[in-house]
Formats: C-alpha cells, sequence, structure tokens
C-alpha cells in the first residue's frame, strides 16, 4: 500500500502531519509531503479533512504468485500430544481453506509421531505432511526451521497458520525469513477478503488502542500466528479422514546447533489459565493483595483459576503468568468472573472469547459491562461472600 497526496485538493491544513504516529509528513510550499519515513499505516487518510489522501489498495490478487494454494497449519506438539491451539487453528483454517475453495493441510514434525494425523484430520484437515526423523523428536529450532522450510519450497502454499506460543514464535519468523515473506504475529482475526483474496489478518495496534487488519500482497506463503483460545476447538468427528503424505528432508547432526539437555516440569507452580474452564479474576478494584483471598476463595467454590488484570500484578498483588489481557495470556473458558477490573481494552482482548462474563464492579459505567453478560453493580467485599455461602449452601 502507498500513500499519496493530491496536491490540487491538498489544502495545507496540518491535519495529517499531527496524526501521523511516526512523523512521517510534513508540509512543504503549503502541502502536505509523505516522506521515507511512513510505514503506510493509513492513519493519515481518515484525518485529511478535504479527502485530498489516498491509499492504493492492497495489491490485488494478480500480484500474487499464482502457483501457490493451499492452508497449512503447523501442527505442534510436544510429548507426542497435540498442543490444543493448533486444533483450534485447524478449524479456523478449515473456513479460510473452503472460502479460497482449497485445500487445507496440517504439517507434523517429530519422531514417532504418525498417530497423531488421525486427530488433524478428525479436526477437518483433508491432507496431513508428515516429516519424522529422530532429530526431530523434541522441537529445535533449527531442525525444525529446515524441515518446514523444505516443505514450504516444495509445496508452496498460500497460507501458513501457527499458535502464538513459544515453539510458533520462535519457528514462524525463523521460516518466513527463509522463504522471504512477512509474518503477523499475534492475530486475533482472521478472514479472507473478498476483493483480493488475501487473508486479512487482524491483530491489536497501538498499545492495544486500534485493531489493524494487515495483508501480505506480495509474498507467499501468507504467515501468521493466533494466540491460544482465540478460536474454538472443533468437535471432532473420528470419521473423517485424510490423505497422509509422507515427507522425508535432508537433515544432519551438524544443522541443529542446539542439544536438549532435560525437560524441567514446574506444574507445581504453573497457572494453566489457558486451559482453565472457569477464570476468577481480580483487579485494581480489590484495593490490596489480600483481596486476592476471597479471589482465591470463589475461584475454589467454583473449581476455577485465579487470573488478574494488568494492574493487580503491576502492583505486586499476583505474579505474570495469572495476567490476562494483550501482553498477559488470553482465554477463553466456560465462565470469566471479572471482579474490580474496569474492562480496559488490553484486559478485553485477553478474555472477551469467554463463553460467559460475569462482572462485579462498583461502578455502573465501568465498560466491563458493556462485554459482561451477567453484571452486578456492588462492592465485591459484599457481593463475592453472598455468591460464595449460595455456592457452598448449594453443595
Ligand atoms: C500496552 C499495554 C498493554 C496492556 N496490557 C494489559 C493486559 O495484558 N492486561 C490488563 O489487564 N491490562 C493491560 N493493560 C493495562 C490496562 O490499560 C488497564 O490499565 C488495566 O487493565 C486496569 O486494570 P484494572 O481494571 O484492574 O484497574 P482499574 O482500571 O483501576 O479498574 C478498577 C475497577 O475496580 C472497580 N472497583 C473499585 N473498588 C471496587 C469494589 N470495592 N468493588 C467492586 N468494584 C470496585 C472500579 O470501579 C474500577 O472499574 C495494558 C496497557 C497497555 C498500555
Amino acid at each position: 500500500m502507498a500513500i499519496n497526496i493530491k496536491n490540487e485538493d491538498c489544502v495545507g491544513c496540518g491535519a495529517c502531519v499531527s496524526t501521523c504516529p511516526f512523523g512521517a509528513l510534513v508540509l512543504e510550499d503549503g502541502k502536505a509531503k509523505v516522506t521515507d519515513a511512513c510505514t503506510s499505516c493509513g492513519a493519515c487518510v481518515e484525518s485529511c479533512p478535504v479527502g485530498a489522501i489516498a491509499a492504493d489498495a492492497p495489491a490485488a490478487k494478480a500480484a500474487a504468485p499464482a502457483d501457490a494454494k493451499g492452508v497449512w497449519v503447523f501442527i505442534e506438539q510436544r510429548a507426542g500430544k497435540i498442543r490444543n491451539v493448533s486444533l483450534e487453528l485447524v478449524g479456523e483454517g478449515r473456513k479460510l481453506a473452503d472460502e479460497l475453495g482449497q485445500e487445507l493441510a496440517g504439517v507434523v514434525i517429530g519422531d514417532g509421531v504418525a498417530g497423531l494425523a488421525k486427530e488433524v484430520f478428525a479436526c477437518g484437515a483433508d491432507k496431513v505432511y508428515l516429516v519424522e526423523d529422530a532429530l526431530l523428536k523434541d522441537y529445535n529450532t533449527d531442525g525444525y526451521a529446515k524441515a518446514f522450510t523444505q516443505l514450504i519450497e516444495k509445496y508452496r502454499p498460500a497460507v501458513i497458520l501457527l499458535g502464538a506460543t513459544n515453539d510458533g514464535r520462535d519457528l514462524g519468523p525463523r521460516v518466513a525469513a527463509r522463504v522471504k515473506t512477512g509474518l503477523t504475529a499475534d492475530c486475533t482475526g482472521l478472514s479472507i477478503d473478498p476483493e483480493t483474496r488475501l487473508v486479512a489478518w487482524t491483530r491489536p495496534a497501538f498499545g492495544g488502542n486500534i485493531m489493524a487488519t494487515i495483508f501480505c500482497p506480495d509474498r507467499r506463503p501468507q504467515m501468521g500466528t493466533v494466540r491460544p483460545k482465540v478460536f474454538k476447538k472443533p468437535q471432532p468427528d473420528y470419521a473423517k479422514s485424510g490423505e497422509l503424505v509422507k515427507e522425508s528432508v535432508a537433515l544432519a547432526a551438524a544443522d541443529i546447533r542446539t542439544q536438549l539437555e532435560d525437560i524441567i516440569h514446574v506444574t507445581a507452580t504453573a497457572v494453566n489459565l489457558e486451559d482453565a474452564e472457569i477464570i476468577v479474576s481480580g483487579g485494581r478494584g480489590l484495593g490490596n493483595p489480600e483481596g486476592f483471598k476471597l479471589i482465591q476463595e470463589l475461584a475454589e467454590a467454583l473449581g476455577g483459576t485465579v487470573g488478574a488484570s494488568r494492574a493487580a500484578v503491576d502492583a505486586g498483588w499476583k505474579p505474570y503468568p495469572h495476567q490476562v489481557g494483550q501482553t498477559g495470556k488470553t482465554v477463553g473458558p466456560k465462565i470469566y468472573f471479572a471482579c474490580g477490573i474496569s474492562g480496559a481494552i488490553q484486559h478485553l482482548a485477553g478474555m472477551q472469547t469467554s463463553d460467559m462474563i460475569v462482572a462485579i464492579n462498583k461502578d455502573p459505567d465501568a465498560p466491563i459491562f458493556k462485554v459482561a453478560h451477567y453484571g452486578i453493580v456492588g462492592d465485591l467485599y459484599e457481593v463475592i461472600p453472598a455468591i460464595v455461602a449460595k455456592l457452598k449452601e448449594a453443595k
């Protein structure tokens, strides 16, 4: 996309100059001028009161390599078990593939992992590319990047989705650089642009204050990572099956510069918010760290897990692994309790796909009530003990 100023229409008001987040517009001889600092973000287009700024539409289909076809999902597995986010992406990938009229494939890399294909087919894939090698038993950056790159160069997919997990965030950019394409990280929405047939990758930008939609018009594959729980895992149908394509890749031990010594499980202290079905989160409205005892009590009564807003984490009331939101975890439980949380956009970015949101806040105008299915206006120090008492009574 390129930004163009129509000199004949520009009145030199400077509205675009103050709007540009990159300081990329200047006034010269009473007319706006775009400098090299322009990132084509398009913020200036709407700011112009006389419509003198235009952004070229993303390059149309014709600009893209025509032979790139198919939607791929990287199937992340650990110790022979598929991570939920990969199956969530198979579900979403299915929709994209259907809209494009192309096939959906999962890419399974590991050793002794052929059995995983069944689950990938059950969740909707037409095909599974399987690479098995003793050197790929556990995830390692060099080996997986080399294997994945070779597959992409051979089959030229149009779209690749990866989970925004530690492994996906490590693998995605490395592979994207090797095949010379772009990658949109941490997407919260995916769709197909009806005009260009490009994937529209949506993600928060500028501190979460706007949602940006990003296109990759000129390169293939179009790549992106998506956080766990942004999409729902499809209901598996084990009657479904597909084509299993076994691939071997040229890989030597010398290609892998790191060696896995040990895996240390930290489950005793870890907080598994992403997989929790019920989350009770506390915010600054608790007033002090002791308030989390009440949150814990409600969580225990419901069989849930404790979450926190960033304000509560920044205050040192809860450690960071409990943080929900744009810079914390993205969660999608069956029930999410927001207690003393105002509902800032950055918090909502991490929990608004929850099936049911219950908000407890003493301010009836708190933004959290706009996304809540049930809202209780009141002091959480009165409301929560009353709920806990009722739950105990019911038990
Ligand atoms: C780049 C960036 C990233 C961010 N990432 C995150 C993130 O990942 N997660 C996140 O949460 N935030 C994030 N934030 C911060 C976010 O903007 C908010 O500042 C934060 O979410 C506010 O937390 P809060 O709702 O707990 O506090 P507040 O906004 O202060 O809200 C407290 C609420 O408690 C209510 N209240 C007070 N006392 C009581 C009571 N006794 N009973 C009931 N209700 C009461 C008040 O009415 C108020 O609505 C980010 C900000 C930026 C700029």
